[in-house]
């Protein structure tokens, strides 16, 4: 793996540490639950996760289930297993911030004694109004100074359900002209009377994130509260309720910029669109940027882990190269994927002086040079299928494949020698009828002879059918969110994102394979055997990747 870059989260853990400001870190993943995990959180994860284990610290994983609204256990379940798949495990770390509710309402008591909130009662719209703007100081609600009593009153009653949704919120008094809009008198709670996954009926006021999530924190003894630069206006507000109930010691947050890949969509609600308009065929679609359509597509979790170790942490915003990200599974893969033949564009061949009755068994390695991967016996025999073009019938000069007279290598077979082009009536090749020497068993000669192209091949009887599909960006736009009026993101949908294989042949050791496990198709790219679709009387192989490489270091 890479070495580690110092960034600058890393240098102000470092510094914490020297200074004695803190013993251990303590960091957490907090996503909330209404949506699939994508590569975006993967950065995230690795860098808390990460964290934690450098430093000999510990990280949570909490589920941010403040907004009843759009969560759902169903996400969740799939988050946890996203988690544990990238390979970090909180152990018993694993909170709620719903668990919190009791907690967090005792703060907002504190916070209304201390006269630092109050009940407000405009509505929505008049708040904003009163907000004003970057250029115009805002207002003073006439509901702001009422009495101590009076707002623990109104707020107990928001609780127990009296008023309408919309009709009060509690409001953080701070300051009406802060030139930050985040600090003008933020609202901490809001009434919505709707079920919440877990806590069910028991609530019906929610806290805002902002009052949520800093508390949540300094409740978890959190050091350090990564999160992403959207959140840097936020961050006096972090400070002004942890420092205003007088925690300590609490957490400080720091802000890095999020990941934004190129061809790529990362935003939990573009996705959620994505599936229910059935642009793809579900969360897992190997051509999703989310963490489960990665894993099935047959992405190494190593690859997604070396990835976000080079992409490193900044303050800056930048969009990444996805072939940067292609760039780490095919170096992972190309570690650990044996190497088998399958013929994706079938070509029959039938080599017409090699015995009707014979047949050779060669045993071939899993991964050439690599003793420990082993070996596996492929099954030769008079008719075998070569990959169509692989074979020309006005082949140019420099063209080292298979052409009327020329000679190839069968990858550690014969040497072939194509005799006869058969063609159906529409003039199609359909058949090509060559000639072995059986001098050159293993594919091999040591006559001097040039033979330059060496083809993959598998034998028609011993061979197993599959289906292949191959996959391309998802988008054809580098940047999908730039569109041209009245349209969407949608509108920049690759619309050949995904090809159908269905006549392909892979040779019979693939069977034994696991579905998930990668694999590579020689000459043809890395495959692996779809964890939902495969069986073994219907093998699916999903194109993890192509071997050509366009990451430009
Ligand atoms: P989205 O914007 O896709 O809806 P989110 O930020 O709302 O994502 P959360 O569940 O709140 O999703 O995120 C959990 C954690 O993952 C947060 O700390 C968030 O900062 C981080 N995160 C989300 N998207 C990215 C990203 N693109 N790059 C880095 N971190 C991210
Ligand atoms: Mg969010
Ligand atoms: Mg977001």
């Amino acid at each position: 793996e890479t070495g580690r870059v110092k960034h600058f989260i890393r240098a102000i853990i470092d510094e914490d540490l020297a200074a004695g400001k803190v013993k251990h870190i303590a960091t957490r993943f907090p996503p909330e639950p209404n949506g699939y995990l994508h590569l975006g959180h993967a950065k995230s994860i690795c860098l808390n996760f990460g964290l934690a284990q450098e430093y000999n610290g510990t990280c949570n994983l909490r589920f941010d289930d403040t907004n009843p609204v759009k969560e759902d256990v169903e996400y969740v379940e799939s988050i946890k297993q996203d988690v544990h798949w990238l390979g970090f495990d909180w152990a018993d770390r694993q909170f709620f911030a719903s668990d919190y509710f009791e907690k967090l309402y005792a703060f907002a008591v504190e916070l209304i004694k201390k006269g630092k909130a109050y009940v407000d009662e405009l509505s929505a719209e008049e708040i904003r109004e009163y907000r004003g703007t970057l250029t115009k100081p805002g207002k003073n609600s006439p509901y702001r100074d009422r009495s101590v009593e009076e707002n623990l009153d109104l707020f107990e009653r928001m609780r127990a359900g009296e008023f309408e949704e919309g009709s009060h919120v509690l409001r953080a008094k701070i300051d009406m002209e802060n030139p930050n809009l985040v600090l003008r008198d933020p609202t901490l709670y809001r009434i919505r009377k709707v079920n919440h996954h877990r806590t069910g009926d028991a609530w019906c006021i929610y806290p805002m994130y902002d009052f949520a999530h800093c508390l949540s924190d300094a409740i978890e003894g959190i050091t350090h509260s990564v999160c992403t630069l959207e959140f840097v206006n936020n961050r006096p507000l972090y400070d002004w309720v942890l420092d205003t109930l007088e925690l300590a010691p609490r957490p400080h947050q720091y802000e890095f910029a999020r990941l934004n890949l190129n061809y790529t969509v990362l935003s939990k609600r573009k996705l959620i669109q994505l599936v229910q308009d059935k642009h793809v065929s579900g969360w897992d679609d190997p051509r999703m940027p989310t963490i489960s359509g990665i894993r099935r597509r047959g992405y190494p979790a190593a690859a997604v882990r070396e990835f976000c170790e080079r992409i490193s942490v900044s303050k800056a915003d930048s969009t990444v190269d996805i072939a940067l990200l292609e760039h780490c599974v095919r170096e992972s893969l190309n570690e650990t994927a044996p190497r088998v033949l399958g013929v994706l564009n079938p070509l029959k061949v039938v080599i017409t002086n090699y015995p009707e009755d014979q047949e050779d068994v060669f045993e071939m390695p899993f991964m050439p040079d690599n003793e420990e991967m082993g070996t596996r016996k492929v099954p030769f025999s008079r008719e075998i299928y070569i990959e169509r073009d692989d074979f020309m019938e006005d082949a140019p000069k420099k063209f080292f494949r298979l052409a009327p007279g020329k000679e190839v290598r069968l990858r550690f077979a014969y040497y072939i020698t194509c005799d006869e082009v058969i063609k159906d009536e529409n003039g199609e090749v359909i058949e090509l009828h060559c000639s072995y020497d059986p001098a050159t068993k293993g594919g091999w000669s040591n006559d001097g002879r040039k033979v330059k192209g060496t083809l993959h091949w598998v034998s028609v009887k011993h061979s197993l059918p599959a289906e292949v599909r191959l996959y391309d960006h998802l988008f054809s736009a580098e940047d999908p969110m730039k569109v041209e009026e009245g349209q969407d993101f949608t509108s920049n949908l690759n619309p050949d994102s995904l090809t159908v294989l269905t006549d392909c042949r892979v040779e019979p050791a693939v069977k034994e394979f696991t579905p998930g496990m990668v694999c590579q198709f020689e000459r043809k790219g890395y495959f692996c055997a779809d964890i939902k679709e495969s069986t073994p009387d219907h093998l699916v192989f999903n194109r993890t990747s192509s071997l050509r490489d366009s990451w430009a270091r």
